[in-house]
């Protein structure tokens, strides 16, 4: 599928969800993506053509980086790692923090998940403001890995997240 066929389905299959969770953010809800197993293969196929061969573990962000990014480490023959919000992975952790718009909020990552030389992808769904895949680049880094690239579905392009990540190959399906 080309890749203006493919923003077109994501696209078709994003659901706006204005004032969630607060009052002012229009939320990019991909569940009816996930459920539809053809537009999840073409999504998975796309991130494949891009960085196939280039990494060898791929770390998604809590919890729709999960999702997107399970199945991505599948099709790719890959491992997976995940990337947690604060207290929830029960041994050592590297921990990132990143401010919001109101106070901070913190991600860890299994100290020992990754080794010297691990190729990472970075998956998340939605790149937004940037401070949650900047925070999860820098935990790749801590425990040893190279981010090769950060791969999301849809990117908030106003929100000028990539302006955090310019160290980094940063991708979309789709940009809004
Ligand atoms: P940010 O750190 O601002 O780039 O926010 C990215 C994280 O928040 C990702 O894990 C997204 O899942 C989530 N997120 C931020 N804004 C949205 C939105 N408008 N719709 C859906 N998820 C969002």
């Amino acid at each position: 599928m080309d890749r203006t066929a493919l923003a077109a389905l994501v696209t078709a299959r994003l659901r706006d969800v204005p004032d969630f969770p607060e009052p002012g953010v229009v939320f990019k809800d991909f569940t009816p993506l996930l459920a539809d197993p053809e537009a999840v293969a073409a999504v998975v196929a796309d991130v494949r053509d891009r960085f196939g061969g280039r990494v060898d573990m791929i770390v998604g962000i809590e919890a729709r980086g999960f999702m997107i990014g399970a199945a991505t480490a599948y099709a790719l023959g890959v491992g997976f790692v995940p990337i947690r919000k604060s207290g929830k992975l029960p041994r050592q952790t590297h921990q990132a923090c990143y401010e919001l718009e109101y106070g901070t909020a913190c991600v860890e990552i299994h100290a020992d998940a990754l080794t010297q030389g691990h190729r990472v992808l970075v998956m998340d769904d939605v790149l937004a403001t940037g401070g949650t895949a900047e925070a999860a680049c820098d935990l790749v880094e801590r425990a040893g890995g190279t981010v090769v690239g950060v791969d999301v579905v849809v990117e908030l392009g106003f929100l000028k997240g990539r302006d955090k990540l310019t160290r980094y190959e940063v991708s979309s399906v789709l940009v809004i």
